[in-house]
């Protein structure tokens, strides 16, 4: 967590509940007084629960939505999430829509429970459109002040295919104003995250960090990277702690093969994109940012679909 607060300057962290939840001592703990902000040692940055829908999509929770939002609620996060109903791109409509009128309901039933922490509104609606943009409309009027997009990540983490996520977001944006903040759960690849932006989303999450490490995917700005030839000759340099001292092939291949290492450069790298976007927002130049992006990367994945689904978007 030092290095995490210090060195990477994180703004904030994602907890699942429902992991928190289920560990009986850590659970009494909660209850004798401890808080999140305490348990999580972060400092003052902004601290989500999500609920553990993503777990139940993957087995049987045991867990009710008023119970575990009750729970988030009395540990103190900032914003809690209700049970939403996952929804993946296979869904079919009536499954989908059903999946977002039960997730509605949860929240309307949740709503009430929250007092000191936001309710995330969360939007399903697998891959239609309209239902998506119906699920934002009815979140609209119930008045939530978090908007989280749920059930996104298919979408795009396939080759940074920005078609469907392009309008989805741009909905999402129009309908719910521009003072709810937007999160889109699960996005992490720091080649994705200024086109979010530029397309209505805030606040991003993801353990993408570690995943990539695993597989031994440096992430650049650019795009990640798993070939020791092309790190080590050059044409990006990173200048975080671990990078910073590399100097020939046999470097990047220690790198490569320290998962710890690598994720925390991959970490640093996240962060230092969030960051090099509030700049470019701050000095109004986010499309060259994106410009100079789709150059990079298109020379380096010439197969990638970014440059062409955002050039698509863009020309609407
Ligand atoms: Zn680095």
């Amino acid at each position: 967590m030092d290095v995490l607060r210090d060195e990477m300057r994180v703004d904030g962290g994602i907890l699942n509940a429902y992991f928190l939840y289920k560990q009986r001592e850590l659970r009494d703990r909660f209850d004798q007084g401890l808080t999140l902000r305490e348990y999580v040692g972060l400092g003052e940055g902004l601290l989500v629960t999500d609920s553990g829908a993503f777990q139940g999509f993957v087995r049987k929770l045991f867990l009710s939505n008023k119970t575990i939002v009750a729970f988030q609620e009395s540990i103190g996060t900032d914003v809690s999430s209700p049970l939403d109903l996952v929804t993946p791109p296979g869904d079919k409509r009536r499954v989908a829509e059903d999946k977002l009128n039960a997730t509605n309901k949860r929240i309307r039933a949740a709503l009430p429970l929250v007092e000191q922490s936001t309710l995330a509104g969360v939007q399903q609606g697998g891959r239609f459109l309209d239902l998506r943009r119906r699920s934002t409309e009815e979140l609209a009027a119930m008045n939530v002040r978090y908007l989280a997009i749920g059930s996104l990540v298919p979408f795009f983490n396939r080759n940074h295919d920005v078609s469907f996520v392009g309008p989805v977001l741009r909905d999402a944006r129009r309908i719910i104003g521009p003072d709810v903040p937007i999160h889109v759960y699960g996005a992490g690849d720091p080649v994705e995250i200024p086109f979010f932006v530029a397309l209505g989303a805030d606040i991003f999450d993801s353990s993408s960090f570690g995943h990539y490490a695993r597989k031994r995917a440096y992430m650049t700005p650019y795009g990640a990277v798993d070939r020791v030839d092309e790190l080590a000759a050059g044409e990006y340099r990173c200048p975080c702690r671990v990078c910073r001292d590399l100097r020939d092939v046999a470097d990047w291949e220690d790198l490569l093969g320290d998962e710890r290492r690598l994720a925390e450069h991959n970490v640093w790298t996240i962060c230092e994109t969030i960051r090099r976007v509030r700049t470019a927002l701050a000095q109004d130049r986010l499309e060259a940012m994106l410009a100079d992006i789709v150059e990079t990367h298109t020379r380096w994945f010439p197969n990638s679909a970014l440059g062409p689904t955002w050039e698509a978007l863009h020309d609407v």
